[in-house]
């Protein structure tokens, strides 16, 4: 059933993709719908049609069919999970747990339909009452790539829907069948025609085509920089409401006094996990001139004894990248960096495997200075560089020097220096002695400068982007 799902219908699309699984090229998933501009139209005018009569649902109902939703992605994370890892290449162990996290977020949001509340108050004129209350903005598009097909539109979906608005979803082309095994539950979770809709097709088509058009309200997306300036552009000129989640440059300062293992472990975990395609991935290692030498030599060891393979191999600690595309760009990155100077400490080079994957070693530069590409461009693959620093000061300028901003850690044994850094750092999410990369669901995320823009997602705070306030005097 490989259809995009428009106004409660499964529809073919008008063309098709082969949806390839990176770990086995050999292994195709499956061919899936691409829709076109017409289709993308028929899902924004049902997502517009119901919208009036969505919004009077009532947050009883619309908690109940959260909440089904979450329970009935929970009881199959094994199969989600499976597949999210097949058609991604993230680890199986990281697969289900991003199923996991996709149904604990639908239950919370489930909790935070009936939780909205608004507020009743004096005016200063005497005798006149005001109330402040939340109301659904109305048609949200949703717009996601394919690092986390699971989450993202989990974190995105389960608020616009909790606080009444209707939803056309357009995932990234590399993952459709992620989402679709997302509609599918959504669908059967007895939401009326056309309150959530599934187009999927290319970023080009419709993608613009939701951006552009003038009965979308509300643009949620994230993605690369480059694609999300462009729809600031255009939801600017209509004056749409838009978020939007792009990269980041995240740094992790070691310290002089740091745990040796915390640190190499944070390392491991921020920068390769999720073979580091991640906008949290600790891709700046900020090292301590005293420790460098011990942190660099056990980092490599670390990194050398990862093992790389298929993502659903018993064992494998680190996936293929998602695409050949990717891939192209990250050889690309570590010949930039090896032509500005840096020192490659290890990897580097495509590995081979039983399949044929985009399999790229763990990559280590050393002797690097924060001016280099490798350290102020996202890279987004298994590629990390360490900065020496002398001292904690110089550390923190070299974390904050960044045209992003999303997430910075540091590992310490000081609490003068990590708290001087959580109040100092510039970054929208701040570690100690942490990964820079796993965050919870029930408290804001987002980040600065070329990072997000807009309110921040997950948590309570998403009811500022899924809701608008509505200010009432009453002169009884
Ligand atoms: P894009 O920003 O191109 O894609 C993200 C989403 O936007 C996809 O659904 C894509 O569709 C869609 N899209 C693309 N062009 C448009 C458009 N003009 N209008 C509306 N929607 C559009 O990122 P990529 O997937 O191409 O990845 C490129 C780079 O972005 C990565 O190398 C990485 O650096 C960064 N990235 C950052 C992420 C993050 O979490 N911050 C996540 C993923 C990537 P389609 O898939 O059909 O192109």
């Amino acid at each position: 059933m490989n259809k995009s799902y428009i106004d409660g219908a499964w529809v073919e699309g008008s063309s098709a993709v082969a949806d390839l699984n990176p770990s086995d090229t050999s292994d195709c998933i499956g061919d899936f719908a691409s829709s076109n501009k017409a289709q993308t139209n028929d899902a924004i005018n049902a997502a517009q049609k119901i919208s009036g009569s969505w919004r009077e649902s009532g947050i009883h109902q619309r908690a109940e069919m959260l909440d089904r939703i979450g329970s009935e992605i929970l009881s199959r994370k094994e199969e989600l999970g499976t597949l999210l890892s097949r058609e991604e290449g993230k680890v199986l162990a990281e697969g289900i747990g991003e199923v996991e996290r996709a149904g604990h977020i639908f239950k919370f949001f489930a909790g935070e339909a009936v939780r909205i509340a608004g507020v009743s108050m004096d005016s200063v004129r005497p005798g006149v009452d005001v109330e402040v209350v939340r109301e659904p903005i109305g048609v949200v598009g949703i717009i996601t790539p394919w690092n986390f097909p699971i989450a993202i539109p989990a974190w995105k979906i389960a608020p616009a829907l909790a606080f009444g608005n209707t939803v056309v979803f357009k995932p990234a082309t590399l993952v459709p069948a992620s989402a679709q095994s997302l509609t599918q539950i959504i669908a059967e979770s007895g939401l009326p025609a056309g309150v959530f809709n599934l187009v999927m097709g290319s970023g080009q088509e419709v993608g613009e085509t939701i951006v552009n058009s003038p009965l979308v309200n509300a643009i949620s997306f994230t993605g690369s920089v480059a694609t999300g300036r462009e729809i600031l552009v255009k939801t600017a000129e209509r004056q749409a409401r838009v978020q939007l989640e792009m990269g980041g440059k995240n740094p992790l300062i070691v310290l002089d006094d740091a745990d040796l293992e915390t640190a190499v472990e944070c390392a491991i975990n921020g920068a390769f996990y999720s073979t580091g395609q991640r906008c949290t991935a600790s891709s700046r290692l900020i090292v301590g001139a005293d420790i460098h030498d011990r942190f660099v030599e056990r980092l490599i060891e670390r990194m050398e004894s990862l093992i790389v393979d298929h993502a659903l191999k018993p064992g494998t600690q680190m996936g293929p990248v998602v695409d050949d595309r990717q891939f192209e760009e990250d050889l690309n990155y570590i010949e930039v960096g090896c032509s500005e100077g840096a020192e490659m400490a290890t990897g580097g080079a495509r590995l081979e495997r039983d399949t044929d994957g985009y399999y790229l070693a763990p990559t280590l530069f050393i002797e690097t200075n924060n001016a280099m590409r490798i350290n102020q461009e996202e890279m987004f693959g298994p590629i990390a560089s360490v900065i020496r620093a002398h001292d904690y000061e110089e550390a923190l300028t070299v974390a904050n020097d960044t045209d992003f901003g999303l997430s910075a850690g540091i590992c310490t044994t000081s609490l003068k220096h990590a708290s001087h850094f959580k109040r100092n750092s510039s970054a929208g999410m701040v570690m100690v002695n942490l990964p820079t990369a796993g965050v919870d669901y029930h408290v804001p995320f987002g980040g600065r400068r070329n990072s997000s823009f807009g309110p921040r997602e997950q948590g309570q705070a998403a009811e500022q982007f899924y809701t608008a306030t509505k200010t009432t005097y009453v002169n009884p």
